[in-house]
């Protein structure tokens, strides 16, 4: 099939390669040209706009930073919607509010083109190894046109509801993780004292019931920049973390739920980021608070 992918950021990148990898067509498009370079030497094509990628492919997979990306890609100057849009599917993996989501799906659906969101939990390298959690939401017809890609993507594949409950679940799910890169802040700052070595003091944790799979599987990581050395590329930044925790707590706030929590990690993400730290990965917030003094 020819799908086209829209935003070649960390995710965006990962999704297009497996795409690849499993026998697609695939075109792609980036703000940031430079970008698609890697792509485009292991065979994928690279359309001029967002405007004639969608004229050239079948299905459209956006992935891209919040709903003003979203807004510049399908609705700008040569967007998405701009070309010939009628018949063909979109489907956006982005994380966003639920009003964005449900606002996008009318502007696409007006053209006479179908909508699909499909947020998702996971990173880089399920990306790249089609082990995505997908959360879907989407009318049953559209679902069931982007299912089998979709189940390319993903090991595990959520038909949430109709579109909005899918961005709704995907900020549910991230929740509790961005807290906890906050929580393991504060532990490892109150532990400091002992004056362990990084490795033994990750060792502990990751043996205790207060771990979950963020802090399994970026140990070493962490280890690795409590010792002042380069962790690698970034999987989750700490600037999208940022856009995650206020998009949750707008979504609480339209739903008239209190989330004390969630605003007490914002402020520890704003003050990481405040310090420069905006494109590190997200488990970086762990390290800077536990290294800061009052
Ligand atoms: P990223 O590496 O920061 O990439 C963001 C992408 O959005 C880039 O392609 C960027 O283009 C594009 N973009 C931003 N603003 C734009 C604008 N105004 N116009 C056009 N393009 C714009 O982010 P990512 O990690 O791939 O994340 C993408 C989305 O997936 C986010 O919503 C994120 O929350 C979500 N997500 C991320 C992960 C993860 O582990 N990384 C996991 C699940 C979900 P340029 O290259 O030109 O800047």
């Amino acid at each position: 099939m020819k799908i086209g992918v829209a935003g070649l950021g960390a995710m965006g990148a990962a999704i297009a390669a497996r795409l690849m990898e499993v026998g697609h067509q695939v075109s792609v498009w980036n703000r940031s040209a430079d970008k698609a370079k890697p792509l485009v030497e292991v065979g994928a094509t690279v359309a001029a706009t967002p405007a004639a990628l969608a004229e050239g492919c079948d299905v459209v997979i956006t992935m891209l930073t919040d709903g003003a990306a979203l807004d510049a890609v399908y609705t700008g100057a040569n967007g998405l919607l701009s070309g010939k849009p009628q018949g063909r599917l979109f489907i956006d993996m982005s994380t966003v509010a639920p009003q964005v989501a449900t606002d996008l799906a009318a502007k696409v659906r007006a053209t006479g083109a179908a909508f699909v969101e499909c947020p998702v939990g996971g990173s880089t390298a399920p990306a790249r190894q089609g082990k995505l959690i997908g959360l879907m939401g989407a009318e049953p017809a559209d679902a069931a046109r982007a299912k089998p890609i979709l189940e390319q993507l993903c090991r595990r594949l959520e038909h949430c509801g109709p579109v909005g409950t899918g961005a709704a679940m995907k900020l549910a799910i991230n929740l509790p993780l961005m807290v906890a890169w906050q929580a393991y802040g504060e532990a490892f700052a109150i532990a400091r004292d002992a004056g362990w070595e990084p490795k033994r003091l990750l060792d502990l944790f990751v043996d205790t019931n207060g771990a979950n799979n963020g802090l399994k599987m970026r140990a070493d990581m962490i280890v690795t920049m409590m010792e002042g050395r380069d962790p690698g590329p970034t999987t989750f930044s700490v600037a999208n973390a940022v856009k995650d925790l206020r998009t949750m707590l707008e979504t609480g706030a339209a739903k008239g739920v209190a989330m004390p929590a969630t605003q007490a990690a914002l402020v520890g993400f704003e003050e990481a980021s405040s310090h420069g730290l905006g494109g590190g990965d997200g488990s970086r917030m762990a390290v800077y608070w536990a290294s800061k003094t009052k």
